[in-house]
C-alpha cells in the first residue's frame, strides 16, 4: 500500500543540477582554454609580430584575448554558459584563422577542439561546431592533408575524438546529478532531506523576503506503531504520509523530512489564513487515509509564518516550539506561535 518515491517532483532541481554538472567541467576547461591562450598563444602573437607576419599576430592576439576573457569571466562568476559559446566559437574560428596563417598547425589543433568542445556547449552544437572545425582544417590545409589520400583518415580520427568527447562528458554530467540526487533526497520517501531543506530555505528566504510558512510535523506515537507492528510497518506509514501529505500540496510548496518522523513543509505563498488551510488539510488527510490495522495515523504540527528579516533558523525554532505546544495539549492538531512567544531575539 506504500507509494513509490515522486522523484518527478524535484525535476525543477534536477535540471539546475545538470547545469551545475556541465558548470564544474566546463570551467575546467575554459580555465584549461585560458592557460593556451595566455601560455602558447599570446607569445605567438608577439612573435609573428616581431617577424612581420600581421595577419598572424592579429589572429593569434584575438584569439588569445577572447578564449582568456572568457575564462577569466567565467572563474570570476562561475557562470559558464555564455563564455562556454564564447570558447567553442573562438576554438572554431581559431582553427580557420591558423588554417589560413600556418596551413598545416590547424590539422592538429583540430582534436583538441573538437574534443574541449563537449565540455563547453551542449552536444548538438559540439558536434556541429566539431564539423565546421575539421571541414576548415581540411579545406585549408589540403596540400598538406596529402588531399582524397588523408581526407578519410583526418575525417574519422577526429569523429572518433568527437565521440569519445562526447561518451565522457554525458557520463561525467549523469554521474554528478545522480550523485548529488541521492546526497540530497531522503531514500526512504523521496522528498527533500534535511540538507537539501537547508539550501532551499536558505535561497528561498534571502530572495522572497517577505511571507511565506514554515511548518514541522512530526507523527503521533510513531514509536508505539513500530513497537506494535514493526519498523517495515512503520517504514510504509513514512511513505504513505508523504504521499498524501504531496498530495495535498501546491507546485511551488516543499516537503522535507528533517529526520525520523518529522518533516518539514514549506508554503512560501500566501498569508497565516491560506497557509492554516493547506496545513489541515494535510492533517486531516494523513488522519483519515493513512491507517495501521484500525488504527489511523495523527500528526502534530508547529506552523510559523516568515517574519522578515528573521533568518529561516529562527522561523524554524518558533515552529518547533509551537509544535511542541501542540504535542502537550493533547496532539492531532496544527498550533500557531502565540503572540508573546514574540520572535527570537536571534535572527
Ligand atoms: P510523539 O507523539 O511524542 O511524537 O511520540 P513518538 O513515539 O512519535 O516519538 P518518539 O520520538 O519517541 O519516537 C520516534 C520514533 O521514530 C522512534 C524511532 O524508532 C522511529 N523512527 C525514526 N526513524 C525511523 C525510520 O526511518 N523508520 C521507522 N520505521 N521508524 C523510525
Ligand atoms: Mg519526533
Ligand atoms: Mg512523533
Amino acid at each position: 500500500m506504500s507509494a513509490a518515491p515522486s522523484l518527478s517532483r524535484w525535476t525543477p532541481q534536477r535540471a539546475t543540477w545538470r547545469q551545475a554538472a556541465f558548470d564544474d567541467y566546463a570551467l575546467v576547461v575554459l580555465a584549461l582554454g585560458g592557460l593556451v591562450a595566455v601560455l602558447w598563444l599570446a607569445p605567438f602573437a608577439v612573435y609573428r609580430a616581431i617577424t612581420g607576419n600581421w595577419l598572424a599576430a592579429v589572429s593569434d592576439a584575438v584569439l588569445a584575448l577572447t578564449i582568456g576573457g572568457a575564462a577569466v569571466y567565467a572563474w570570476r562568476t562561475r557562470d559558464t554558459r555564455w563564455p562556454g559559446w564564447i570558447m567553442a566559437v573562438a576554438i572554431v574560428g581559431g582553427i580557420w584563422a591558423i588554417g589560413v596563417a600556418a596551413q598545416f598547425a590547424a590539422l592538429f589543433w583540430a582534436y583538441p577542439g573538437v574534443l574541449m568542445n563537449f565540455f563547453l556547449v551542449p552536444a548538438p552544437a559540439a558536434a556541429l561546431l566539431g564539423a565546421a572545425a575539421v571541414a576548415g582544417a581540411a579545406l585549408l590545409s589540403w596540400q598538406e592533408l596529402g588531399g582524397t589520400e588523408g581526407l578519410p583518415f583526418f575525417v574519422i580520427t577526429n569523429v572518433l575524438t568527437g565521440v569519445f568527447g562526447y561518451l565522457v562528458s554525458q557520463q561525467a554530467q549523469r554521474r554528478i546529478v545522480r550523485w548529488q540526487t541521492l546526497s540530497l533526497l531522503d531514500p526512504l520517501t523521496g522528498v527533500g532531506n534535511r540538507r537539501l531543506m537547508e539550501v532551499e530555505l536558505a535561497q528561498a528566504f534571502t530572495a522572497a523576503g517577505t511571507g511565506g510558512t514554515l511548518a514541522v510535523l512530526d507523527l503521533d506515537h510513531f514509536k508505539a506503531i513500530n513497537d506494535q507492528h514493526g519498523h517495515e510497518v512503520g517504514d510504509a506509514v513514512l511513505r504513505d504520509v508523504v504521499a498524501v501529505a504531496q498530495a495535498c500540496l501546491r507546485k511551488t510548496d516543499r516537503l522535507y523530512r528533517l529526520g525520523g518522523e518529522e518533516f518539514v513543509i514549506w508554503l512560501p505563498h500566501g498569508d497565516q489564513a491560506a497557509a492554516a488551510v493547506v496545513l489541515e488539510r494535510v492533517r486531516c488527510a494523513v488522519r483519515a487515509q493513512v491507517r495501521v490495522g484500525e488504527r489511523a495515523v495523527t500528526l502534530s504540527a508547529g506552523a510559523a509564518t516568515h517574519a522578515p528579516p528573521e533568518a529561516w533558523e529562527a522561523c524554524l525554532a518558533r515552529a518547533d516550539a509551537a509544535l511542541y505546544r501542540a504535542k502537550r495539549e493533547g496532539r492531532d492538531r496544527l498550533v500557531w506561535p502565540l503572540i508573546d512567544e514574540g520572535i527570537p531575539a536571534r535572527t
